[in-house]
């Protein structure tokens, strides 16, 4: 098979950087994206044991001038002709704390600029870089299930996350036409900082269940949502 290029955003750490491991042990060559790369020591570590394979790019995905920023490097990590295979929007955030009555809009904002338009505006700006028959997986959440609601928890992160769903069958629509398939998928409750001490998934499992749902996804598959257990999830 011949080698996949892949991008991970929120790469740095957690469910992010799992992916990168992963997809540098199977072969892939991997654009590792992170808001502040020289601080980003366990993927900087890892571009020294796969070198060449390995790049790791600024990008911080709530600002459209960075995404700008990343499409006019792209090219030169990817080579003259490359294009990616595989889109993971993993970065994402989750303010936790609120209750109501004590709801932002700062926060509200924030939330909605990286875990909604983050995805979309990022997918847009990379889309003619990809290549036809690409995968997009943006990491999204079982909280962002309007079905599944049931209490008045993280309404920034759970909102964020139903407008990243909308966002995703809307991608999946745009892009249909190049064969490119888009998917919503949960991760799990990983253990990572955002997942917490009580969190069931190790990241390991999370992502080797994310990729083997990611690499089974048929076209027809384009703008669904599900779990890494491969689990179709309600909206
Ligand atoms: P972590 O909090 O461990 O990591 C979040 C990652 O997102 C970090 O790399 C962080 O970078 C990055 N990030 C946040 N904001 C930005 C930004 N503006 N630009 C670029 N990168 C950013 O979270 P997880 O690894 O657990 O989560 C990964 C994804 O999985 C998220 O989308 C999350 O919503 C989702 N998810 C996680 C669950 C869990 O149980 N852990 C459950 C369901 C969904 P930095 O270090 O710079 O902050």
């Amino acid at each position: 098979m011949t080698t996949r290029h892949c991008l991970v955003t929120g790469a740095n750490r957690g469910v992010g950087l799992e992916f990168v491991r992963q997809l540098l042990a199977r072969g892939d060559r991997v654009v590792a994206t992170c808001r502040q790369p020289g601080r980003a020591s366990a993927l900087n570590a890892l571009a020294g044991d796969h070198p060449g394979r390995l790049h790791v790019l600024p990008l911080d995905v709530a600002d459209p001038k960075s995404h700008a920023a990343l499409a006019a490097e792209l090219p030169l990590a990817l080579g003259e002709d490359g294009r990616l295979d595989l889109l993971v929007n993993g970065a994402g955030v989750l303010h936790s704390g609120e209750r109501f009555g004590k709801v932002t809009a700062a926060i509200l904002e924030d939330s909605f600029r990286t875990n909604a338009a983050g995805p979309l505006l990022l997918t847009q700006a990379l889309a003619p870089l990809l290549a036809d028959g690409a995968r997009v997986a943006n990491v999204s959440s079982e909280l962002g299930s309007i079905t599944d609601a049931g209490r008045f928890g993280t309404p920034s992160y759970c909102i964020s996350k139903a407008a990243q769903n909308m966002a995703s069958v809307l991608l999946a629509h745009a892009l249909r036409e190049r064969g490119i398939v888009v998917a919503a998928l949960h991760p799990g409750w990983v253990q990572t900082d955002m997942g917490g001490p009580n969190a069931t998934v190790p990241a390991a499992d999370s992502v080797r269940g994310l990729l083997q749902v990611i690499d089974g996804l048929a076209p027809e598959d384009s703008g669904s949502f599900r779990d890494w257990r491969g689990e179709t999830l309600a909206w």
